[in-house]
């Protein structure tokens, strides 16, 4: 049956096969799962971005971790087929397409894992690679009030999407990404085969497949640490006119012991203006609050800084028990006093808040628009050039959505995984979260984003991309820099045909057919 698949592929292309090649597709690959091809692969050929698309062979939802093996084996017997595993196609240029290949449609598998185990008397839950991360806190709290400790800020990624890459958002400072946060993965290889790993077995595809943009292996199994959920949530954003101010008080946060600071920190900027989306409009927390301009010094310039922090509590605690802990943190900080907006929301409203964001966009057709989005470590040595240029003057309207800014903590990341960092302990995110419709044309965005890079390579910030994108293998090993060696040799050892998540574009699918 597999010899069957070989000369199929090998001899027509992806355009040429017919969908009743479905049936013998099938056969051939000989899946308990389903195989959707022709013109029916929808989705497979389109992500978030909205900036890419190509055309699938095939798209396959996998009833399990056999049947991914199963496809990557018979890949590995024609010269050319590649294959990608698609979490929730939240990708920004393409990295979850595989174009003339086979695409696996992760979220097919989400409900294959879910168990609870405990540890040396810690928690952990053993999920699927396809589940998305809502679903794991929803279950987690619900069923056990547990719940992971790193988030991003938005939830309908998959776990094995995110842990492929990094997963940041603002309680990173404290528990490192969610690449620091899984214990176990069992992983298919590029050679298809199916491997539990850790950091004590099969150590070198545990780290490199943590980060590894899918080079190695589908993740198909992660162990997630646990922590007991709170049960509420305060949620603070507070202004500042200076950067430097702005800077000194989320590095004073993301440096402190735990229970001597807030359990989240994150940080945007936005326009000096009125504008809706990019203004001062986009502070306030609650219909309800309203931002008074009139608080702005006089000296203010064209952008502002925005803090935002939140505190952890039970139902249990009083209330003035909270209003103590928050303010005992909030005065030590230098923020203009009056611009000061708070909440309580329950704990799983608080890590949902981005879905409110997507429901909105949704109804106002700017979710399904390109996002020609940028993000970028960025050391804290290179910062103050990066806001003087880019945010105060090429981004000083804004981007039609929001500009992230918060610091991270270079010894909460594991070195040994595939991700790469700028140098120093304290590197920040940043993020620009472009919806276009609001601003010019998307190529114009995109090359403003291409700007924005040269500027920085022409002004030796230290940087490295997150969620890089590149086209040339010259530009993929600048990125790796001094990991690139290393990254090679996993790939050679663990998926040495590049068969894996070609839609990255590092590697070249070689023609050496396997036995
Ligand atoms: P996909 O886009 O489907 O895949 C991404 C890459 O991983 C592809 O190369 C794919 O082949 C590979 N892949 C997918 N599943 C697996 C698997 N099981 N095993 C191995 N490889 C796999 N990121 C953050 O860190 N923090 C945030 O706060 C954050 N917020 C976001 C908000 C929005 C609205 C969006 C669109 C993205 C956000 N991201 C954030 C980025 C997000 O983490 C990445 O785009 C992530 O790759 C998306 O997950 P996905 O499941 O959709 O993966």
């Amino acid at each position: 049956m597999i010899a069957c698949l070989g000369r199929i592929v090998q001899d027509t292309d992806a355009d040429s096969i017919p969908d009743d090649d479905v049936s013998t597709l099938s056969e051939s690959l000989d899946l308990q799962g389903t195989i959707e091809s022709g013109g029916i692969t929808g989705v497979a050929g389109k992500d978030f971005g909205g900036l890419y698309s190509v055309k699938p062979l095939a798209l396959i939802k996998p009833s399990g971790t056999e049947d991914i093996a199963r496809v990557i084996n018979a890949a590995s017997r024609t010269s050319h087929l590649t294959v990608a595993a698609r979490g929730n196609g939240h990708s920004i240029n393409g990295q979850a397409m595989a174009d003339s290949g086979f695409v696996i449609d992760m979220r097919s598998t989400e409900e294959n894992h879910f168990k609870p185990l405990t540890i040396d008397g810690s928690h952990y839950i053993d999920v699927s690679g396809g589940a998305l991360w809502e679903d794991v806190l929803k279950r987690c709290v619900s069923v056990f009030r547990l719940a992971p400790r790193s988030w991003t800020d938005y939830l309908s990624l998959t776990v094995g999407g995110t842990l492929s890459n990094a997963g940041v958002s603002g309680q990173a400072f404290r528990f490192g990404p969610q690449t620091s946060n899984v214990t176990e993965l069992e992983v298919v290889t590029g050679k298809g085969e199916i491997t539990v790993c850790s950091e004590t077995q099969n150590s070198e595809l545990f780290f490199g497949a943590l980060g590894g943009l899918g080079q190695l292996g589908i993740i198909t199994r992660a162990r997630v640490k646990l922590q007991p959920a709170p049960d509420m949530v305060r949620w603070i954003r507070v202004v500042y006119t200076e950067f430097e101010e702005f800077t000194r008080d989320a590095e004073f946060l993301v440096t402190q012991e735990e229970g001597e600071s807030f359990d989240y920190v994150e940080g945007f900027v936005f326009s000096n203006s009125d504008d809706p989306i990019n203004g001062w409009p986009s502070v306030p927390l609650d219909p309800d609050h309203e931002f008074n301009p009139a608080y702005i010094p006089q000296t203010a310039g064209s952008v502002l800084y925005c803090l935002e922090v939140a505190l952890h509590y039970r139902n249990s605690d009083r209330p003035s028990t909270v209003n103590t802990a928050v303010s005992r943190l909030l005065e030590r900080l230098g923020f203009i006093q009056r611009l000061k907006f708070q909440l309580n929301v329950s704990y799983v409203e608080f890590l949902l808040r981005v879905k409110q964001v997507e429901e909105h966009a949704k109804a106002n057709g700017n979710w399904d628009s390109p996002h020609p989005w940028l993000n970028i470590f960025i050391s804290k040595s290179s910062i103050v050039d990066f806001d003087r240029t880019v945010f105060r003057k090429m981004l000083k309207d804004g981007v039609g959505g929001p500009m992230l800014i918060y610091p991270l903590l270079r010894s909460k990341w594991d070195s040994r995984t595939s991700v790469v960092l700028p140098e120093g302990e304290i590197f920040y995110i940043v993020a620009l979260l472009r919806f276009v419709p609001k601003g010019p044309t998307v190529e114009k965005l995109v090359a403003q984003n291409h700007e924005i890079i040269k500027w920085c390579n022409k002004e030796g910030l230290d940087f490295k991309l997150y969620l890089p994108h590149y086209q040339s293998k010259e530009d993929w090993k600048r990125h790796f820099g001094d990991q690139w060696t290393r990254f090679v040799e996993r790939k050679t050892s663990f998926d040495p045909m590049a068969i894996l998540a070609p839609g990255q574009k590092i590697f070249k699918r070689t023609h050496i057919i396997k036995p």
